[in-house]
């Protein structure tokens, strides 16, 4: 068992502080959105590496991947599903109509979009190998 006094040390240490920060990012991160920015930053690596990272997890089944659009007027994501919509292909998003703005229907070419994935939690859908 570690004593107080060395845990205490390896806190203070810059070992203690990756572990902290590695800490954080877990705290931060909602396993049904997972960005690429999370696994980038938790791994300390490119962001090319760390698609490529997410992409590898869709493919062992660990991840799916989800396209997600954002409404342009408040970058919140409105709508968000496993495959990409066509461009002609209508969102609406909801705080938009809340508001009583006059458009709060979108195409999705009119959309920027953002790519997560989703932690699939059913161990059993892991492929072997
Ligand atoms: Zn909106």
């Amino acid at each position: 068992m570690l004593s107080p006094r060395l845990l205490k040390r390896i806190d203070n240490s810059f070992i203690g502080r990756i572990v902290s920060d590695k800490r954080d990012i877990i705290e931060r991160t909602n396993p049904d959105k997972i960005y690429i920015e999370n696994v980038r930053s938790f791994f300390n690596t490119s962001f090319g590496i760390a698609k490529f990272l997410c992409e590898k997890a869709v493919d062992f089944g660990y991840f799916e991947k989800y396209y997600g659009y954002k409404c342009p007027i408040h970058g919140n994501v409105i709508y968000s599903s496993k495959t990409e919509l066509e461009g002609d292909q209508e969102v609406y998003c909801g705080t938009c109509e809340d508001l009583g703005k006059e458009k709060f229907r979108y195409f999705a070419n009119e959309l920027n979009t953002v790519v997560f994935y989703r932690l699939i939690k059913n161990k059993e859908k892991y492929a072997v190998g």
